[in-house]
């Protein structure tokens, strides 16, 4: 399966009436919505713009649009998407999850939708967690697509997780020192019964680690038969994708670690240190 499903590339526009709602994710993105902004309002739309990239940087549309707050933009970006809660309990440096949405709310008005967008689903209590699996349980393909916070995965989470109709289970590891976390809870997902091969780990390349680093947790997922998904680092005000390099890293390098270990099914045949991108 693709990790995008339903969802849209780019930025997401929609039109109601004689108003134009534009939702930008990425700061990269800023640049092409403000054009667009300005191309709607030449043909009369009001221009509404919203989404974390807007949210973060307010004022980056300020002289084409009007920011929309409150509208809920998630089913045009994925009409099979759905969150039971918002914000999360930790405050990591590289994500914008605290500055957006702050502390950790459960939510009691939610749709049931095979893909799952809360940020930090394991850090909500033991009730909301089990009323979300039971509602879910009708639903085939579930996908809890943000990762699952291997520091708090236990063996209930586990047992819970596989009466789901589950294509993918997804943790994250960030940081090598968490090791023995998400050894823990791939252990305990493979005791739930899920095979290996269907757990991918988001692993976090380029932000306060150097390869060989990387490296060590990119390994250690594949030799337990798992997927890793390598996640390059974004600064949350990058003007372009990809532009920002770590200390200890270089562009070559980090380009060359992300598409060979994202691309394991046709590479993965040829040795690591033999791939030359
Ligand atoms: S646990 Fe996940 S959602 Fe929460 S702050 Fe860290 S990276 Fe963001």
């Amino acid at each position: 399966m693709s990790d995008f499903g339903d969802w849209q590339r780019g930025i997401v526009e929609w039109v109601e009436g004689r108003t134009a709602f534009l939702s930008v994710v990425f700061s990269w993105q800023l640049q092409e919505a403000y054009q667009r902004a300005v191309w709607l309002g030449r043909q009369g739309y009001y221009v509404r713009a919203g989404g974390p990239a807007i949210d973060l940087n307010s004022d980056a549309m300020q002289d084409v649009a009007i920011t929309f707050g409150a509208v809920n933009a998630l089913p045009h970006h994925n009409p099979n998407a759905t969150f039971t809660s918002r914000g999360c309990i930790r405050r990591c440096p590289f994500c914008a999850v605290p500055r957006l949405e702050g502390d950790l709310v459960e939510l009691t008005d939610w749709e049931p939708k095979p893909v799952v967008c809360d940020n930090n689903l394991l850090a909500c209590s033991r009730t909301h967690f089990d009323r979300v699996i039971d509602r879910l349980k009708p639903i085939p393909d579930v996908d809890f697509n943000q990762g699952l916070d291997a520091r708090l995965f236990t063996d209930h989470h586990a047992n819970r997780l596989a009466e789901l109709d589950l294509r993918v289970v997804r943790l994250a590891w960030d940081a090598t020192r968490d090791e023995r976390y998400f050894l823990t809870a791939f252990h305990r997902l493979r005791k739930a019964g899920f095979c290996a091969n269907v757990i991918r780990v988001y692993v976090l390349i380029g932000f306060d680690d150097v390869p060989i680093d990387a490296l060590y947790r990119l390994e250690t997922v594949r030799n337990l038969g798992a997927w890793p998904n390598p996640m390059r680092y974004q600064p949350l005000d990058a003007k372009m994708r990809n532009e920002y390099v770590a200390p200890g890293w270089t562009e070559r390098e980090l380009r060359r670690f992300a598409r060979y270990w994202s691309r394991l099914r046709w590479l993965g045949g040829i040795p690591f240190e033999e791939y030359r991108g």
